[in-house]
């Protein structure tokens, strides 16, 4: 869906020019960033490759870019890669055999392996060597190929996707949470002043509190502000300037867009509140389930507008009062 504040990466988002390059620049994610620096201290003190790193969470909360940044820490090369992409086992060892010793091979969606290719990560990730087979019929035969030594750094947005053969062999699984509005105001304040932006401090508030708690969506805010900005002739974008251009994009004081309140709206009304499944919600709304899952819902779940349950998604009591309504009588909540 063309959504404007959708996290998932978009052809327009630059996202490279807003990347932070070191530990010290990336703002939040404080558990995160501490135990990175001390894994990646001992790595280097030892004199070896950082254990393999797995980056959970939703969209644009900056897993990719802790990719870079481990490889930039530890000084050692990065290649970038995606689970659907490597289509063939094949693909896989000509990526592994191509490395640098210590490079950081970064697998975005590493949940979409095809389980071929996963099988013979396996070996190459705990014992760095490849068993391909060679030849077919009676003559075939395997041979083991010794690896350079490498980071697999893997991203997911659902660690319940992967499975526990994977799972097990990443010594690090870091976590990524949402980010609260003063980090985000940070975010917000730095990209503006790469983008050489006058941002005064209400105005950057303005841009973090509509951002879904997602750097990805603040850096997009905060490009269409500037156009309206600029549009509308201020030099210097405060809270009146970023409201204003926020309402014009639909997007409400909690960050809410309008595929989110017909989301939320098709609970209250069609379903009384719930508690009504994921798939007659996606069928609803013509989204596919994962979208629905992965993309509108965790940031409504973490407002508390919604509760998933066993039996289904229900609207809590502030998802009514996000619509002035009130739950009906006898409703779930
Ligand atoms: P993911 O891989 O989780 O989808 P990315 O690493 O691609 O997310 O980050 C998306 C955008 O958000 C990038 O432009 C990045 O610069 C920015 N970003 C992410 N995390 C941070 C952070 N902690 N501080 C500043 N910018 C960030």
């Amino acid at each position: 869906a063309d959504r404007l504040i959708t996290p998932a990466r978009r052809a327009e988002d630059v996202d490279a020019a807003l990347r932070p390059k070191t530990l010290d620049d990336f703002v939040g994610q404080k558990a995160a960033r501490e135990n990175l620096r001390i894994f990646i201290a001992a790595a280097k003190a030892r004199g070896e490759a950082l254990d393999h790193v797995l980056f959970f969470g939703p969209p644009g909360l900056g897993k990719t870019t802790l990719a870079q940044i481990v490889a930039k820490e530890m000084g050692v090369g990065f290649r970038a890669t995606s689970g659907p992409v490597i289509a063939k086992s094949g693909d896989l060892a000509a990526l592994l055999t191509n490395l640098d010793d210590g490079d950081v091979l970064f697998v975005d969606e590493i949940h979409r392996l095809n389980p071929a290719v996963e099988e013979i990560l396996y070996p190459a990730m705990e014992d760095r060597a490849l068993d391909l087979m060679i030849g077919e019929g009676p003559s075939a035969r395997s041979v083991r190929i010794d690896l350079p030594r490498f980071t697999l750094v893997g991203a997911t947005t659902r660690q319940g996707l992967l499975t526990t053969p994977l799972r097990d062999r990443f010594g690090i699984p870091v976590r990524l949470q949402f980010y609260s509005v003063a980090e985000l105001e940070q975010v917000v304040s730095r990209a503006a002043g790469l983008l050489g932006l006058d941002m005064a401090a209400d105005g950057a508030v303005e841009v973090a509190r509509r951002s879904r708690g997602t750097p990805r969506i603040a850096g997009r805010l905060l490009r269409r502000v500037r156009d309206f900005a600029h549009a509308a002739g201020a030099d210097r974008v405060d809270a009146k300037v970023a409201d204003a251009a926020l309402n014009r994009l639909e997007v409400d004081a909690l960050g809410l867009d309008a595929m989110d309140r017909r989301y939320l709206m098709m609970i209250a009304e069609i379903y009384k509140g719930g508690p009504v499944g994921v798939e007659t919600l996606a069928a609803g709304l013509s989204e596919p389930r994962d979208t629905v899952e992965e993309v509108i819902e965790p940031y409504l779940i973490q407002l508390g507008l919604i509760a998933r349950t066993a039996r289904g998604r229900c609207l809590n009591a502030p998802g009514w009062k996000h619509f002035g309504l009130n739950p009906p009588a006898g409703s779930q909540e």
